[in-house]
């Protein structure tokens, strides 16, 4: 499925090996090397066989890293070297990844690239929450957008078109910022009691969500959850009552109750 030489930007989803597109898994049995981010999940590198090379690559904040340019030098020189590659991404690969860079360094160095999509965070917090993001006539758009910011620089957002009140606002990488998102957001204009949701380690068995409301976000994302990756969620379409919630929080309490 994959030539020698070829680079497949695949995504993994958001960490349950039950949510990998079937083409994703397909690509991780005919991969020579995968180079896999920190985010991908246990439970789909167990699906790896053994005798794919694999090759962590991880980049998470405040953790030991490999600078985006290694990564890309990496990439290429596997598949110059022949190699079936593919690079597995958490989530989607077009979506806050860094596909570009991979992209473009591939191009320059005359390696076929191509992307397989995966199931985005924001999906698969939706899904957990038993909640839609969109909601007829109350939250017409939804906007994906990161509130990571460089080391000791400011959230450089356009906080009044983000503040929205017909709009789902999906923050990724958002933990750390919470409390200048919850300020700037309500400095632009949006309600106070705006609901919203915090999903940690959505999809898998360790998740944990917690719904409030936009003053006291800064407050819940400092206690509610811990250090797995986490996903906030605001808007009217937040505080709608959830689907099924009563058997989500029991699959919750039992372990890896997948
Ligand atoms: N490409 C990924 C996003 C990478 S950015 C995707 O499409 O999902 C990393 C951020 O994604 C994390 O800081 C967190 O905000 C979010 N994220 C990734 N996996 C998550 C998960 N299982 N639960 C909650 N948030 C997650």
């Amino acid at each position: 499925m994959i030539d020698a030489g070829e680079v497949w930007l695949v995504g993994a989803g958001p960490g349950d090996p039950d949510l990998l597109t079937r083409k994703a898994e397909r690509l991780i049995n005919s991969a020579s090397v995968i180079f896999h981010d920190a985010l991908v999940g246990a439970g789909v590198l167990e699906l790896v066989p053994g005798h794919v090379q694999l090759v962590p690559v991880g980049k998470r904040s405040g953790r030991h890293s490999r600078d985006q340019k290694t990564i890309d030098a990496l990439i290429v020189e596997a598949a110059l070297e022949g190699e079936r590659v593919v690079r597995l991404k958490g989530g989607d690969p077009a979506i806050f990844a860094r596909a570009t860079e991979e992209i473009a360094a591939c191009r320059e160095a005359g390696i076929p690239v191509r992307i397989c999509p995966g199931v985005t965070a924001a999906s698969a917090a939706a899904a957990d929450l038993g909640l839609s993001l969109t909601l007829r006539g109350l939250a017409r758009k939804l906007t994906f957008v990161t509130a990571h910011a460089r080391a000791g620089e400011e959230l450089d957002l356009d906080w009044q078109s983000l503040a929205d009140g017909q709009a789902t606002l999906a923050i990724y990488m958002g933990k750390s910022a919470a409390a200048e998102v919850s300020a700037r957001l309500i400095e632009a204009g949006l309600a106070t009691d705006t609901p919203v949701a915090l999903v940690e380690n959505a999809s898998l068995g360790s998740r944990r969500h917690f719904k409030t409301r936009l003053d006291l976000l800064p407050l819940a994302a400092r206690t509610a959850v811990g250090d797995g990756p986490a996903l906030i969620l605001v808007g009217e379409a937040l505080g709608e009552a959830s689907a099924g919630t009563g058997k989500l929080e029991a699959r919750t309490l039992s372990a890896n109750g997948r």
